[in-house]
């Protein structure tokens, strides 16, 4: 792949060693955990008190939003009381929009500056116009003059700097070209990169974020291509930018960063959530740990690998017929399984899945181990709109099963791992299954598949799903295996489609934490998903069902691949914030999170607000203190409504454009 030497295993990719004051990023140092400050900066107290909070629970790199000349300038008191603090080998960042002027003045008092090219020196307003070679080459000009006395600043001074590109603050000029695309937040960036490099300045980070994450791993992908096209070899900033808060938040911005991680790319990260910002250290913590573990020198060829990673495309299959009505395929979304163990367990089980509360999130597969073929006998229903799916024992042949098979619903999934030297028993399961008609699951590691191409070639995809078996024994890491495993279907002209299966397995460090199983789930399942692969997905490692069938379809929601409920944008705060955001975003989340497939933006501010939040269909954004703008798509339709009125005229609006519907009536 030209964006990373492998996507079977993680190689990190070399980087040049950037300086961030006594800080080293890139080259061969550790991933960098970073966080930013939401106190008004100006309130230099209160800022050097969360800089130190920040500092004390792990965060090696703080970032403070400097809006204005007099904001930078208190850059220096917070940086003088913070090193006076005992901090002074953690360096600041000051985060600049617009203004050249208060980067100027930050560049002064900080290690690093970060800078938007989407609005740096630009218009805040977007306007529709034609660019000729010539007004881009103008527009080259004035940029280029804009943006060199920063970089001889910083240059003369060892500062360091960020072009921090957000998908959804681009510049006219970018717009007008290439649309808002992964194409364009690269553009926007190498634009000033390459007047960085112009002036020999080659202290410089980049970073591509976007609150899809879809969007943003295709971007730092394509950055990575073209700077190796150009030799740039410059360390990455990772985040998805407008995350959210709790689990959704987590979800995706393991998904984006894992992802991003697992293909070896990415030297700094910061978890962006809507709550206080020391929450976010362990959650990058964690997700850096998990990386660094996996990184490895090339141990072997792992052979092809046919997905075009720029562009999202979903894996094409074959329609799968499980249980009485739940139909896997290419027109459907993956589809949830929950591990409930035991047969012994399952009646239990079956009654805690069937509450109120799991109405619009039911786990369509229940998946039991089965010990015997004598153990069918007391095999309840699945019950209508779900199907069982039975983990065969190593001991339980198709033989024995021939008799007692006959009295299972059609559709119910035998889940079986497969080694190269068992054709035969893969032949007999093949015809146990059409005969019945059951569904065979069959777990085979992408090693052994050539031993077996024969035999699959006979037994047809019509009644097959692929697997891996557990542990998967790869080399690399489990996205890795289960590329391959695709790779292989493909080679076989094989349609099944694909399980995901997250079990403890799958875990890097046998950590046995709640957050531990859902940075893994979001690793595998969210970067598969992302890549276009998987039908079906577990997640196994959770001991409460009804929770992990929760997790499952939140990790869904977070990679975009299946909306159960309302999905909300909502920005991390910072200085700039004109209300307080984790309140109101848990108040609009109790009145609107029951709304299927509605997008919902929350954004602290108008100046990066309505840019950010790209594609939701209505936004709640601060316009003044106490005030507020709402928004229908990327249009502002109230202007300064009072704070207390907004929640009302959100809702009323949400009916106006007929997405409205009441929540169900809590189960007594
Ligand atoms: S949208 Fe939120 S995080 Fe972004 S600048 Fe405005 S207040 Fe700060």
């Amino acid at each position: 792949m030209s964006y990373c030497p492998s996507r079977f295993q993680t190689i990190r990719r070399p980087t040049l060693e950037v300086k961030v004051g006594a800080v080293g990023v890139g080259g061969t140092n550790p991933l960098r955990i970073q966080s930013m400050t939401t106190s008004d900066t100006q309130d230099v107290a209160a800022t050097v008190r969360q800089c130190i909070a920040l500092a004390e629970v792990g965060c090696e790199i703080v970032r403070i939003t400097a809006p204005n000349v007099p904001a930078a300038r208190c850059l220096r008191d917070i940086r003088a009381q913070f090193t006076a603090a005992g901090f002074g080998s953690v360096p600041l960042v000051a985060d600049i929009h617009f203004l050249p002027s208060a980067a100027m003045e930050a560049v002064e008092h900080v290690e690093k500056v970060r800078v938007n090219p989407g609005n740096y020196a630009d218009k805040k307003k977007f306007a529709v116009r034609e660019y000729s070679d010539a007004d881009y080459g103008q527009e080259m000009e004035r940029l280029h003059e804009a943006f060199s006395p920063l970089v001889l600043r910083a240059k003369a001074l060892g500062r360091s700097l960020r072009i921090g590109t957000n998908h959804g603050s681009l510049s006219d000029r970018i717009m007008n070209r290439y649309g808002d695309t992964p194409l364009g937040m690269v553009e926007s960036a190498l634009e000033f990169l390459r007047i960085a490099e112009s002036h020999g300045f080659k202290q410089t980070i980049l970073s591509m974020k976007a609150s899809n994450p879809k969007v943003m791993i295709q971007a730092y992908r394509l950055l990575v291509e073209r700077m190796q096209q150009e030799a740039m070899h410059y360390p990455l900033h990772l985040g998805v930018t407008e995350a959210g808060d709790g689990e959704d938040g987590r979800i995706k911005s393991a998904i984006g960063i894992g992802s991003l991680l697992l293909d070896g790319l990415g030297d700094t990260i910061r978890v962006s959530l809507t709550e206080d910002s020391v929450y976010e250290i362990p959650v990058a913590r964690a997700i850096a740990d998990k990386a660094m573990s996996l990184w490895s020198a090339p141990s072997r060829d792992a052979g092809t690998d046919s997905i075009d990673p720029f562009h999202f495309t979903r894996r094409e299959t074959n329609v799968v017929q499980l249980g009485d009505s739940v139909t896997v395929g290419p027109e459907q979304p993956p589809r949830v399984i929950v591990r409930v163990g035991s047969t012994t367990r399952l009646p239990h089980a079956l009654a805690q899945l069937s509450a109120g509360r799991l109405k619009d999130t039911p786990a369509e597969g229940i998946l039991v181990d089965l010990d015997s073929a004598a153990d069918l006998a007391v095999l309840p229903a699945a019950g209508a709109g779900r199907f069982l799916a039975l983990e065969l024992a190593p001991a339980v042949t198709a033989d024995e099963l021939a008799g007692p098979a006959a009295r299972l619903a059609p559709g119910t999934m035998l889940v079986r791992t497969f080694t190269a030297d068992e054709g035969a028993a893969l032949g007999a399961f093949a015809r146990l299954v059409q005969r019945h008609p059951l569904v065979l699951a069959a777990q085979i590691a992408p090693a052994d598949f050539p031993g077996l191409d024969e035999c699959l070639q006979q037994v047809g995809d019509a009644r097959l799903v692929f697997a891996l078996p557990l542990p998967s024994g790869s080399a690399g890491h489990a996205v890795g295996a289960y590329r391959q495993l695709a790779e292989q279907l493909l080679r076989l002209g094989s349609r099944a489609p694909i399980w995901i299966r997250n079990t403890a397995a799958t875990a890097v460090q046998g950590d046995n934490s709640f957050l531990s199983k859902l940075l893994e789930a979001s690793f595998l399942t969210g970067s598969l998903l992302c890549d276009g692969l998987g039908d079906l997905v577990s997640i196994e490692t959770e001991a409460d069902p009804a929770r992990a069938t929760q997790l499952a379809y939140n990790v869904l929601q977070g990679a975009g691949a299946r909306i159960s409920r309302t999905e909300f944008v909502a920005c991390p705060s910072c200085g700039r914030t004109l209300f307080d955001l984790q309140t109101t975003t848990q108040r609009i989340r109790e009145k609107t999170g029951h709304l299927k497939g509605v997008k919902i933006a929350i954004m602290g501010c108008i100046v990066n607000g309505p840019g950010e939040m790209a594609d939701a269909d209505f936004g709640y954004v601060g316009g003044a203190p106490g005030k507020i703008n709402l928004y229908v798509g990327k249009q502002c339709v109230q202007y300064n409504l009072p704070q207390a009125e907004a929640d009302a005229r959100l809702i009323a609006l949400i009916k106006e454009h007929g997405k409205w519907a009441d929540p169900a009536p809590v189960p007594a």
